[in-house]
């Protein structure tokens, strides 16, 4: 549990909606706040608001409802440059025939700061993302990743008070961006910037983030750091943005079962009232396994099903498994002597099952 020593979030975000006209509710009563320090990540798939919700951290659309306050103060009248935020975008257009320096410090100049401030500086902030030796060098000249770290220090040097990112590393190739989003975590965890970061990929908000806000048509679903919503995804929507794949129509039996069309389960988790549909997530790990034409039809967490396909992954393999019409998907460590077309029952543990009261 993480112990907050300031008593009030920095940033408090309430009961935010924004509307376009004709009909798109692009933000709906957001609520959402973040400590000193703290990395925020808001995560979800395209068109779900994550940028509207930014850009109103910014001040540079205004709530229909709601207030956003920033140490206490209500911002919403604030105009953007007397905010004191920092942006970077996923375009994050350097200046291309400048030098790295000058890109640095083309914010500092912006705020005419003496030249002797800009210089140290600059100074402080090319050794922050790395770049020392690399001041006079064009951007053109650059790989895109030092580019993304010129992007980074030109929006850290003004000293930005909270540090807005969208997208940052969208342009970039999946292998850059694997290490980019450590490198950026790591710059920002340095210089203990308090940031807003949205992405709408997964393995980047989980590398990046202290905390997640995975959003889904315009609202938050779910937050808590990384780990916790892994752990427990707070509604279907999450666990399949999450990629959990074995989502199950199901009812609660009479006995503190859990009925489905691919078998009968027991959970560690309380269940509604008997006769409530539910939806029901396997997680893909699996006690066991036994290859065996047919279980007995009362055991539960049992799953009898063919095996479509495995696909060795390195240190687990994916098994692709379909079961009275449903496809699901279980891992198991290393190579398991399994192949397409074995019929198999797969054992799962009551502690991979979730259950959530509502419909597909
Ligand atoms: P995301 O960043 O998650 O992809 P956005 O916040 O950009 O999502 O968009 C949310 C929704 O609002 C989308 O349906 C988008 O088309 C719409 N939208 C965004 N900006 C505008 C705008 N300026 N005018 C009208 N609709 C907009
Ligand atoms: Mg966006």
């Amino acid at each position: 549990m993480k112990v907050s020593s300031n008593p009030m979030p920095i940033l408090e975000v309430s009961n935010v909606s924004k509307f376009y006209p004709p009909a798109t509710r692009a933000v709906r009563d957001v609520s959402v706040s973040l400590d000193q320090g703290e990395i925020l990540c808001l995560l979800g798939p395209s068109g779900c608001g994550k940028t509207t919700l930014l850009r109103m951290i910014a001040g540079l659309e205004k709530p229909d409802s709601g207030t956003i306050r920033f140490e206490g103060r209500d911002i919403v009248g604030v105009p953007p440059h007397e905010r004191d935020f920092g942006m970077m975008f996923q375009d994050f257009a350097l200046f291309p025939h400048k030098n790295v320096r000058d890109n640095i410090a083309f914010g500092l100049r912006m705020k005419g700061l003496p030249a002797g401030d800009i210089a140290s500086r600059v100074q402080k902030i090319l050794d922050v993302v790395e770049l020392e030796g690399l001041d006079e060098r064009a951007i053109s000249q650059l790989s895109g990743g030092e580019q993304q770290r010129v992007a980074l220090g030109r929006a850290l040097a003004p000293g930005p008070r909270l540090l807005m990112l969208d997208e940052p590393l969208g342009a970039l190739d999946r292998a850059l961006r694997e290490r980019l989003m450590l490198d950026l975590r790591a710059i920002l965890k340095r210089v203990g910037m308090t940031a807003v970061y949205v992405t709408h990929d997964q393995t980047e908000a989980f590398a990046v983030a202290d905390r997640l806000a995975v959003m889904n048509a315009g609202r938050i679903e779910q937050v808590g750091p990384p780990q916790d919503v892994h752990e427990q995804p707070a509604t279907p929507f999450v666990a399949q943005f999450l990629g959990f794949q074995n989502l199950v129509r199901g009812r609660v039996g009479s006995s503190g079962t859990i009925e489905t069309g691919i078998g009968r389960f027991r959970a560690d988790v309380p269940l509604p009232a008997p006769g409530s549909d539910i939806i029901l997530l396997i997680k893909p790990a699996m006690a066991g396994y036994e290859a065996r034409p047919v279980s007995s039809p009362t055991e539960s967490n049992a799953i009898t099903g063919v095996v479509d396909a495995v696909t060795f992954r390195g240190r687990f393999s994916q098994i692709w498994v379909t079961s009275s019409g449903q496809r699901l998907l279980f891992e198991e460590a290393g190579d398991p002597p399994l192949t397409a077309g074995d019929r198999v029952t797969i054992l799962i543990s009551p502690d991979q099952l979730r259950i959530y009261e509502s419909s597909l």
